[in-house]
C-alpha cells in the first residue's frame, strides 16, 4: 500500500496532462463516430468488416479517454453530502444483469452510513471499476460480497471481496500502473483511476489477494473532507 499511494502522487500532474488531452480527443472521436455509423448503414455488406475494426478502434479509444477523464482536477463545489448506500446501491443495480449473465451473485450488506463528503459520479465510478474487475474475475461465476459500515467517528469502511482468480504478488505490485492488464480487451486504467479517486477523497484503499482463492479491496473514506 505503501507504495501504491506513492505511485498515485506522481500521476497527478501527468494525471492533469491524460485528462485534458482525453477531453479534447472525446469531441472528434464522437463526430468520427456518428459519420461512421452513417456510412455503414449506406454501404450495406460491402467492406463492412473493415468498417466494423474501425468501429471496435473507436469504441476502445472512446474507453479509454473516458476512463482518463475522471482524472481532471474535481472542483471543489463538486463535493456533496452524500449516502454511500444509495449509491452502492445504485451500482449494483446498474450491474445486476452483468453479474447475473457471468454467474455471480452480489452480496450487498450495508449499515446505516453517516452521509460524506465526496464525489457521488466518482465513487460510482470506483465502485463500477471494482465490482467489473471482480465479474471478470470469476469466469465461471461466484459471489461478490460487499460490506459497508461505520469504521470511527470520523471514517466509514467499504468492503468488496470476490472468489476470482486473486492476484499474485509479483502482478499486485504492479496494479495502478496505467495500461496494466491481463486482459485481452482491458484498458489497465480502471484500478489507477480507483485508487487516484479514493485519494482525491482523502481515503486509502488496500488490496489483499490470494491466488485461486479470491480478492478483497478494504476502502476508508473520511466522512467529512
Ligand atoms: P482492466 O480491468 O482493464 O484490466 P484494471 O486497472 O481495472 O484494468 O485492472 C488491472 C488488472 O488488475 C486486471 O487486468 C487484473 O489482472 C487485475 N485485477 C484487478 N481487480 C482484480 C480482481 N478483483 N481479481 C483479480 N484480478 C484483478
Ligand atoms: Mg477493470
Amino acid at each position: 500500500t505503501e507504495k501504491m499511494l506513492l505511485e498515485s502522487e506522481k500521476l497527478s500532474a501527468v494525471g492533469q496532462l491524460a485528462a485534458s488531452i482525453a477531453h479534447e480527443i472525446r469531441n472528434p472521436l464522437t463526430s468520427i463516430k456518428g459519420f461512421l455509423q452513417l456510412y455503414k448503414k449506406s454501404m450495406k455488406q460491402i467492406n463492412s468488416e473493415y468498417l466494423n475494426i474501425m468501429s471496435d478502434e473507436l469504441s476502445r479509444i472512446e474507453m479509454i479517454t473516458g476512463e482518463l477523464l475522471v482524472l481532471a482536477k474535481p472542483q471543489a463545489h463538486h463535493f456533496h453530502n452524500e449516502r454511500v448506500e444509495k449509491i452502492l446501491d445504485d451500482v449494483v443495480t446498474l450491474l445486476s444483469s452483468q453479474a447475473l449473465m457471468n454467474n455471480v451473485e452480489v452480496k450487498v450488506h450495508l449499515e446505516d452510513l453517516p452521509q460524506i463528503k465526496c464525489i457521488a459520479s466518482q465513487l460510482k465510478q470506483v465502485f463500477i471499476n471494482l465490482i467489473k474487475n471482480s465479474i471478470e474475475a470469476m469466469p465461471d461465476g461466484g459471489e461478490i460480497t460487499i460490506m459497508a459500515k461505520k469504521h470511527t467517528s470520523t471514517t466509514i469502511f467499504i468492503q468488496f471481496a470476490d472468489q476470482g482468480s486473486g492476484i499474485s504478488e509479483e502482478l499486485l505490485a504492479k496494479i495502478g500502473t496505467p495500461f496494466y492488464t491481463t486482459k485481452e480487451k482491458g484498458t489497465g486504467l480502471g484500478m489507477m483511476t480507483t485508487l487516484k479517486i479514493i485519494h482525491t477523497h482523502g481515503g486509502t484503499m488496500n488490496i489483499s489477494s490470494t491466488i485461486g482463492k479470491g480478492t478483497i479491496i478494504d476502502i476508508y473514506l473520511p466522512i467529512s473532507i
